[in-house]
């Protein structure tokens, strides 16, 4: 509004410049319209210098904003105007302070879940290397009474260490996943076998625990197109904690499913389970529930991270649902491959 006021009176100035040069090529006599029209221009003249000074102020108020957002307060937000053109600017200056907004507040929290990772990590990194120290500085000092009690702490350092062995592996495969270092081979693949395939592994620690397997995997092919090695982690990761939290259940369920465009694994037990609250963060990366944090319970609380970031790498979806005691079942699609 304010500019197309100010484009107005420059055209009138300017008209009224035109006609007091005409007149004056025209040799008009000195008259009161000659008057009239220089008193105008001093008028409007003066209305454009009032109008220019407010633009000003506006510009130096926004800058002052501006500057307030620069220096991180990014509540700040500009008042639009009466000028349009400046309410446009205000508006996409508002637009750009909203977005930086919510930038910092999403780095901030990145930043705490990396504090918060590393602080985890080198806790699980140092208690068994506390504990290792302790053990080979005892054996150093000869305080083992018998070459038995010897054995014995060689046992305990020997697993302690194979479990920090895992546990950096684990870190360091899920630092490749997130770097996208991890190199995915996809192939056509029958489901069912490597279901079952996977099953076997397991068959001695099922045994051992005297746990019950119900399969139900179909006989005939159920073709997907993923990467092997994928398959086959996200399987073990996921049986390997049904037998580890659940195997007060007795029953370990393996069962293949499939809908119009997937196949799912579904991979049960009727152990404990996982509370309401727990179940939306067993995904995350270093996550226990309270029970698991017992040292006694090992685990780094990766594999579930990165069997969900293996299935997703897979085009696949992973879910958890839990009724403790009754049946906690640990869920993962693949799209099916139609040849
Ligand atoms: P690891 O990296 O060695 O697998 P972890 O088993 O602790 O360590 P995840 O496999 O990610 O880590 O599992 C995260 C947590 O989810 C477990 O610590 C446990 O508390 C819970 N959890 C997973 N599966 C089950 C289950 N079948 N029943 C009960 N709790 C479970
Ligand atoms: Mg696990």
């Amino acid at each position: 509004m304010n500019r197309d006021k100010s484009t107005f009176l420059i055209i009138l100035q300017l008209l009224i410049i035109t006609s007091l040069v005409i007149m004056d090529l025209v040799n008009q006599p000195q008259g009161i319209f000659r008057g009239v029209l220089f008193t105008m221009l001093f008028v409007i003249t003066g209305i454009l210098l009032f109008m220019r000074f407010q633009f000003i102020t506006k510009l130096k108020g926004i800058v002052v904003e501006l500057k307030r957002a620069i220096h991180g307060n990014f509540n700040t937000r500009l008042l639009a105007n009466d000028d349009h053109i400046l309410a446009e600017v205000i508006f996409s200056i508002n637009e750009l302070i909203e977005q930086l907004d919510k930038f910092q507040v999403q780095t901030i929290k990145s930043e705490a879940v990396r504090k918060s990772l590393l602080s985890n990590i080198s806790h699980d990194i140092r208690t068994p290397l506390t504990s290792i120290i302790g053990y080979v500085d005892a054996l150093k000092d000869d305080i083992a009474a018998s070459e038995e009690e010897k054995q014995e702490y060689l046992a305990i350092i020997s697993k302690k260490a194979n479990s920090l062995k895992q546990l950096i592996d684990e870190i360091f495969h899920m630092a490749k996943l997130d770097a996208d270092e991890v190199p995915l081979k996809e192939e056509s693949l029958d489901f069912a076998e490597i279901a079952r395939e996977s099953l076997i592994e397991f068959l001695p620690v099922l045994k051992k625990y005297d746990i019950e397997l119900k399969v139900r995997i179909p006989e005939e092919n159920c073709l997907i197109m993923a990467d092997r090695l994928s398959l086959l982690r996200i399987i073990r990761n996921i049986i390997n904690n049904a037998v580890h939290y659940g195997r007060e259940g007795k029953v370990l369920g393996i069962e293949l499913t499939e809908t119009a465009r997937e196949y799912q694994l579904l991979v049960w037990d009727r152990g404990p389970g996982i509370s309401k609250v727990n179940l939306s963060r067993v995904f995350e990366r270093m996550y226990r529930s309270d029970q698991s944090r017992n040292p006694l319970n090992g685990g780094s609380g990766l594999g579930l991270a990165i069997a969900k970031a293996l299935v997703e790498k897979n085009r696949g979806r992973i879910w958890v649902e839990s009724i403790p005691w009754e049946k906690t079942t640990f869920g993962f699609s693949i799209p099916k491959h139609n040849e």
